[in-house]
């Protein structure tokens, strides 16, 4: 083996597989049955991101960045001058048991550029965890791309190796993928995206009734959205990653800010990264939809087409919304009190539980963990009295802002920071 080359490839491949922020491994239940390497379940395989969005506990790689497309916001593109590596299939499959033994990873998230086509490309994908489960035992968390266009069959027996298979649809809408894609089709994300459900879907059916049935893609399937590519709203974002979570059953939508990596017309110019407050707003929203009980169009709509940046979604939602408030802390029922800012999952199962017994107050509250600078505003304990409700919701959002230390205060002054 040339060590030296092995090692450029993996400078590179590595490098190219950064931009795909998709690579959350949590739900899996694998088990360590067969004595072999790794256990994706019980153990607890820890996530941890880099600032640029790299899941450092996985070896997190590209089969290659060749690519025969030219999708304009990639750096992988056919037309992008870059240096250009492939690994083979036993290469990627040594790196990866080398790097478990030395306790490097817990896993691997393979992607890859599209080589000669879809099925090509997803063939040795899949002969990576073929090998990885078969020959060599590994139990460990593997999530594999799916390649748009791939067949039905490959994707069938991609599910059956790996733990999480992904496809990403990258453009939020049609048109964008149009303009900035145009040798793609939206149809060759879907296809692969349904096929994946009605799998999973079906080897669950049939566990039940045999119980030597393999399991099928456990920790289910996830996409990613690059957000600020091609103008959309926050409100277009929100509306395809509902329609995906609906539709698709997708464990996770991930929302990646467009890097600039192009001089292009079609493209925001070199230098004007999507803020992460944006991505962090999105995801926020995100969390609402699958959690709180939200209906997408109460958060976003054709009133409201942007995320406010200054303040959270559902404190943006509660503004806009003070006919419902004050509610009671001892009476509300929990979908109200879910909506309440400042009062997280945790804290309204708490506070549903501590009710049963006695009365609460802002006292109890504080204890159980809500953030009150927030809460007080649409929240009562018993009194029917909440504070400056006859404010207006402008003022009253400048008056929370003032009483909140945001982890963003730098990003949002307007200030440039002199120290
Ligand atoms: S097909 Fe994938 S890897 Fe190839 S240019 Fe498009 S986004 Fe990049």
């Amino acid at each position: 083996m040339n060590f030296d080359r092995i090692k450029e490839k993996l400078s590179i491949l590595a490098d190219a597989a950064k931009y795909d922020v998709s690579c959350s491994s949590s739900g899996s239940q694998r088990k360590n049955s067969n004595k072999g390497l790794g256990d994706s379940s019980g153990m607890g395989i820890c996530h941890s991101y880099t600032e640029d969005g790299r899941c450092v506990s996985l070896l997190k790689i590209l089969l290659t960045n060749h690519c025969i497309f030219d999708c304009a916001y990639c750096v992988t593109r056919k037309s992008n001058d870059i240096k250009r590596a492939a690994f083979k299939v036993q290469e990627v499959v040594d790196l990866t048991i080398n790097f478990y033994r030395r306790n490097y990873i817990e896993g691997l998230f393979l992607s890859s550029g599209i080589f000669k086509d879809a099925d090509y490309t997803m063939e040795r994908l899949i002969q990576v965890a073929k090998k990885l489960r078969l020959e060599e035992n590994f139990n460990g968390y593997i999530h594999l791309k799916s390649i748009p266009g791939a067949s039905d069959e490959l994707m069938r027996e991609a599910g059956l190796y790996a733990d999480r298979l992904s496809v990403n649809i990258e453009i939020p809408t049609k048109s964008g993928l149009k303009m900035l894609a145009p040798d793609k089709n939206h149809d060759d994300f879907i296809k692969p995206m349904e096929k994946v459900k009605n799998e999973i879907i079906q080897y669950k059916q049939e566990s039940k009734l045999l119980k030597s049935t393999p399991t099928y893609a456990p920790a289910g399937q996830s996409t990613q959205m690059i957000v600020g590519a091609s103008g959309e709203s926050d409100r277009d974002i929100m509306y395809s990653a509902n329609f995906f979570y609906k539709k698709y059953d997708m464990r996770r939508v991930y929302y990646s800010g467009y890097v600039p990596v192009a001089s292009d017309p079609r493209l925001p110019s070199i230098g004007s990264a999507v803020p992460v407050l944006r991505e962090n707003r999105l995801y926020q929203t995100d969390w609402l939809l699958r959690f709180y009980g939200f209906d997408v169009r109460e958060i976003l709509n054709n009133d409201f087409l942007n995320l406010e940046l200054d303040i959270d979604p559902k404190l943006s939602w509660a503004l806009r919304n003070r006919h419902l408030f004050p509610v009671d802390v001892n009476t509300v029922e929990k979908q109200l009190l879910l909506r309440v800012p400042g009062i997280g999952l945790k804290s309204v199962n708490k506070i549903l539980q501590a009710r049963k017994f006695r009365n609460l107050t802002w006292d109890h509250l504080k204890r159980i963990g809500i953030a009150s600078n927030r809460a007080k505003y649409f929240l009562t304990c018993n009194s029917g009295e909440n504070e400056l409700k006859e404010y207006s919701s402008e003022n009253l959002k400048q008056i929370i802002l003032k009483n909140s230390v945001s982890k963003f205060r730098n990003t949002l002054s307007p200030q440039l920071s002199l120290f």
